[in-house]
């Protein structure tokens, strides 16, 4: 992945420790060992892992973390192509969510090896997803459960947070989560696939969030979250996901 500044923004200091990048609005991040750096060296041609390197030769403790911070919070995005395209897709699904997969394919129209879209009706099966990131894959988990969606995170393998992250931030708000967690996947839910509705609204939302490149988050739809709630997903310290960049 090759970070940018969002199109037509500028950085400049404001008052002390803080950076405001662009106007429109402005956006503040600590001004961090490294930050400044990394910002002015975004330039959509260098990678997210050079940019590392030359925030830690600057001070910061993890270029990684800092790299994966400014993405989350909009301060980077990462450059796209062109407008119109898309990564290139695979759909991993099973019998139930195959509606969903024939759909965000054909919509997509954009087939590739990019990142892998893995489509499951209730948690998937934790070690499959792992499988994927020790492979070096990009991928996002599409979850129906419930009568909701739950998609992401966006995973680029050591570059950003993976599903054992997002385990490890929910455990710590809902305790049970880290038991029941273990056990994900490994039995099918009751129940039909998705409804027409959810499906659709699925398909726009995880669409957007690879059109966007937008990692370190899920988004839930459903009943009374129709546009999508977002919740954002941190690095957990100690997921082994994180040495996969090294
Ligand atoms: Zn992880």
């Amino acid at each position: 992945m090759h970070p940018v500044l969002p199109p037509g923004a500028t950085v400049v200091r404001c008052g002390p420790g803080h950076l405001q990048i662009g106007t429109t609005p402005p956006l503040r991040v600590p001004d961090l060992p490294g930050t400044a750096q990394v910002l002015r060296h975004a330039d959509g041609a260098t990678s997210a892992r050079s940019l590392a390197e030359i925030a830690e030769r600057d001070g910061a403790p993890s270029g990684r973390q800092l790299i994966s911070t400014l993405l989350s919070r909009g301060a980077l995005v990462p450059a796209a192509p062109a407008e119109s395209s898309l990564p290139g897709i695979t759909v991993v699904h099973e019998p139930l969510t195959a509606r969903f997969a024939a759909t965000l394919e054909t919509a997509a129209a954009s087939p590739g090896d990019d990142v892998t879209i893995v489509a499951s009706l209730g948690e998937p099966y934790r070690p499959a997803i792992r499988d994927l990131g020790e492979r070096g894959l990009s991928h996002l988990p599409v979850i129906f459960i419930q009568g909701y969606a739950r998609i992401g995170p966006l995973t680029h393998p050591g570059s950003s947070p993976c599903l054992d992250c997002y385990d490890a931030g929910r455990s710590r708000t809902d305790p049970a989560w880290r038991a029941v967690a273990v056990h994900l996947g490994s039995g099918r839910p009751p129940g039909g696939p998705p409804s027409l509705a959810l499906m659709l609204s699925a398909v726009g939302h995880t669409l957007e969030l690879v059109r966007l490149g937008r990692i370190g988050r899920v988004v839930t739809v459903g009943p009374g979250r129709e546009t999508g709630v977002t919740e954002p997903v941190g690095w957990d310290a100690a997921c082994p996901c994180q040495l996969l960049a090294a």
